[in-house]
């Protein structure tokens, strides 16, 4: 059993021939809206790839918490460990797309998921200590993040620490972390080292672990995944595929990870798994849509 644990926020599109300067109004071309966030997205690649996920964030009771509920259903995902907030709204992101140059403007509104209670976190204590693994990011309150973290490790259950949206991270948390997954950017804001070489990722990895991290990965986009433990390092290349969305690449990365440790792969093992994934979902437009099933992944790997 899996247990991600984050964030949830309706993804809200338009596509626009120029983003609008202030006080500008821009007729669009295109909207759409769907479901978000890093914590969703990490737990529907999860699932669909084949992992008994209990998915936990927050919702407000809204419209938008109908987006969440829906497409969980729709996925037959369990929808019975989720909060509700009675006064503070469902996250949302308003994304606008400049549709010549694809440049963004992005607000996101964190709303009820960015506001998890100590008590709520307690009230899942039991859900937690039936997990294998828990996977979170840093996209809901610290606090809450925090909490989490340390009921799994008091129990036994294995700690996968997604660090975006990057912020600093205190030694209390990290110490209690069996396998980080930065990417380049969020290693080099946390460790101080750029990292351009297997070298420099090396140094990255070596911050990490004296901090008491069990495991390193730091995934290096098109260039695949460095991975580390105390007695192994590697480079995992990506597959070579024609990328078309990347967004939420590192969202199909960390789901397909947590998938295949649960499936009971080892880190190797798994990190090539999701290195797949996470090639099929770039291929693809969307998040949440663009993350293929368990039968999908496993024709991709063998071809
Ligand atoms: P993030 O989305 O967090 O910035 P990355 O860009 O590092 O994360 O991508 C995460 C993973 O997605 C990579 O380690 C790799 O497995 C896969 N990936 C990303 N971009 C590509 C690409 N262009 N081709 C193949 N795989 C990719």
């Amino acid at each position: 059993k899996v247990m991600v644990f984050g964030s949830f926020v309706v993804d809200l599109m338009a596509r626009t021939p120029h983003l609008p300067v202030a006080g500008e109004t821009v007729i669009g071309s295109l909207f759409k809206m769907g479901p978000g966030g890093k914590g969703f997205n990490q737990g529907v690649a999860a699932h669909k790839a084949g992992a008994d996920v209990t998915m936990v964030t927050k919702l407000g009771k809204d419209l938008f918490a109908e987006v969440a509920l829906d497409a969980m259903k729709t996925l037959e995902m369990d929808t019975s460990s989720l909060f509700y907030s009675e006064e503070i709204e469902t996250g949302s992101a308003l994304i606008m797309v400049d549709e010549e140059t694809s440049e963004n403007k992005i607000v996101v509104v964190l709303g009820a998921c960015s506001a998890i209670g100590d008590k709520e976190v307690e009230s899942i204590s039991e859900i937690i200590e039936e997990s294998g693994y828990l996977l979170t990011q840093l996209e809901t309150n610290i606090s809450a993040v925090e909490k989490v973290i340390d009921i799994a490790k008091k129990n036994g259950v294995k700690v996968i620490l997604n660090t975006a949206p990057v912020q600093p991270i205190s030694d209390v948390i990290l110490k209690k972390v069996d396998i980080i997954t930065p990417n380049e950017v969020e290693a080099e804001i946390l460790t101080g080292i750029c990292i351009d070489s297997q070298e420099s990722a090396s140094k990255a990895a070596d911050w990490f672990f004296d901090k008491g991290v069990k495991n390193v990965l730091i995934t290096l986009g098109s260039r695949g995944v460095f991975i580390a433990s105390e007695s192994k390092q590697e480079i995992i290349p990506a597959y070579k595929v024609k990328a078309i969305d990347t967004t939420g690449a590192g969202d199909a990365f960390n789901g397909g990870l947590v998938a295949a440790l649960a499936d009971g792969k080892d880190l190797w093992e798994a990190a090539r798994f999701a290195n797949a994934l996470a090639a099929i979902a770039v291929q693809r437009l969307g998040t949440t849509p663009a993350m293929p099933t368990r039968k999908e992944i496993e024709e991709f790997i063998s071809n």
